[in-house]
């Protein structure tokens, strides 16, 4: 956590002023802005400049202010098992406490467990981020049941007919198959 002063005209800040401070206090924050850079990893993630779609409401609580609601973005990324481009929609539930400086909850916490008011402002980038990063999957799938590719030629199994084998083209490979089977043959005397 950087201890920059925010920019008021900041697309992700938001000034709390007419909350007064006054516990039970809301006001809705509803914007659409541009992600500021890309959240997330390059195999699944909010792209930068992205339309984020914000849909809040700010309660002035005793310790500070409580941002509760949803946002929504487009993520793009890859299929963990086929590679194909992945293109969606998210849309993730935000619930986030700004501690007002000089609260007793600032000054018992990290600057890193609890974001902070500065004066009136706070910036929804952090709390924006997290609740996206958080939902992203480990594993994106273009769709839960990929099967993936053949490990073999590499194509989507999708696009290989059901009956899709290799043979083995390795002649030292078909000459172990040929012992193999010569093996089987003769152990039979097992039973
Ligand atoms: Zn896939
Ligand atoms: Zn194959």
């Amino acid at each position: 956590m950087t201890n920059t002063a925010l920019d008021p005209a900041a697309p992700l800040v938001v000034d709390t002023a007419e909350l007064g401070r006054s516990a039970g206090a809301t006001v809705e924050v509803v914007r659409e802005v541009v992600a500021p850079e890309a959240f997330g990893l390059e195999v699944y993630r909010v792209p930068e400049s992205a339309p984020l779609a914000i849909d809040l409401r700010l309660t002035a609580v005793t310790e500070g202010v409580l941002a509760n609601g949803e946002v929504e973005a487009p993520v793009s990324g890859e299929c963990a098992r086929c590679l194909a481009p992945i293109e969606d929609t998210v849309r993730v539930p935000v619930q986030e406490l700004y501690a007002y400086e000089g609260s007793v909850t600032e000054e018992t916490t990290d600057a890193d467990e609890i974001l902070r008011l500065q004066g009136d402002l706070l910036d929804l980038e952090p709390a924006v981020r997290d609740a996206l990063v958080l939902a992203m999957p480990v594993t994106p799938l273009c769709r839960p049941d990929c099967p993936g590719l053949c490990a073999d030629c590499g194509v989507p199994w999708d696009e290989l007919p059901a009956d899709h084998r290799h043979e083995s083209v390795d002649p030292r490979w078909a000459a172990l198959e040929k012992l193999r089977f010569v093996d089987a043959e003769g152990d039979d005397g097992s039973k």
